[in-house]
């Protein structure tokens, strides 16, 4: 299925929470969730009083939300569960963590993007290198002992200035250093699931998959 380039606070009304696909706009009155929290369309406000998802609807709607929030595609969000499915280990944790350790979620815990969508259009354009070679490709899965970087020739571009400021001197996860002033960072360890703050609930995402 191809991308979808739509109107992304489209993307959050559908799923009824915050997805933070917008960085600072996110944080402001003028999120559409604080303005108009319904699904959107012509019946979008009728659907908000309608009885409670629940079952197969429920988990449908808590893969999409996860899937959205990283912009993974369908299947590549398939490729993932049968991937953690067939490891050691708990499946849910493990989806998560591959979806963690996207190389354009970590330039985004990294700095160098006020969202996802934004980190995802950094490391297209070359902005990105892995371990000194540029990485193009937003799904690369990165590893412990990567070191991750905004490339040489990019550092300079507004973009960067701007998701400095925005980011400002917040932490990083466990699982990563930051270091803001080369605008770089490293892997430490692969994510726990106590690291990967979101609101999804991996388990219903299983089991929609496992039919
Ligand atoms: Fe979602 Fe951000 Fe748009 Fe609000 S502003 S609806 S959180 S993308």
């Amino acid at each position: 299925m191809a991308r979808y380039t739509g109107p992304v606070c489209r993307l959050c009304r559908r799923e009824g929470v915050k997805l933070f696909l917008k960085g600072p706009k996110c944080f402001s009155d003028k999120c559409a969730i604080e303005k108009r929290n319904f699904a959107p369309g012509q019946h979008g406000r009728d659907r908000k009083v309608k009885a409670k998802i629940v079952g197969y609807g429920l988990q449908l709607r808590e893969k999409q939300k996860a899937k959205r929030m990283y912009f993974a595609q369908e299947g590549q969000f398939r490729a993932y569960y049968e991937k953690a499915s067939r490891a050691p280990g708990v499946t849910g944790e493990l989806l998560l963590q591959q979806l963690e350790r996207r190389l354009d979620n970590v330039a985004f815990r990294l700095g160098f993007a006020i969202s996802r969508r934004q980190a995802r259009q950094v490391v297209r354009h070359g902005h990105v290198e892995v371990n000194g070679r540029k990485v193009n490709i937003p799904s690369f899965q990165v590893s412990v002992g990567d070191e991750i970087r905004v490339r040489e020739g990019s550092k300079s571009l507004p973009i960067f200035a701007t998701a400095a400021e925005y980011s400002g001197q917040g932490h990083a996860p466990n699982w990563l250093t930051i270091d803001r002033n080369s605008l770089s960072g490293k892997v430490l360890s692969l994510p726990k699931r106590e690291d990967i703050q979101l609101p999804v609930n991996e388990q219903l995402i299983v089991e929609l998959y496992s039919k």
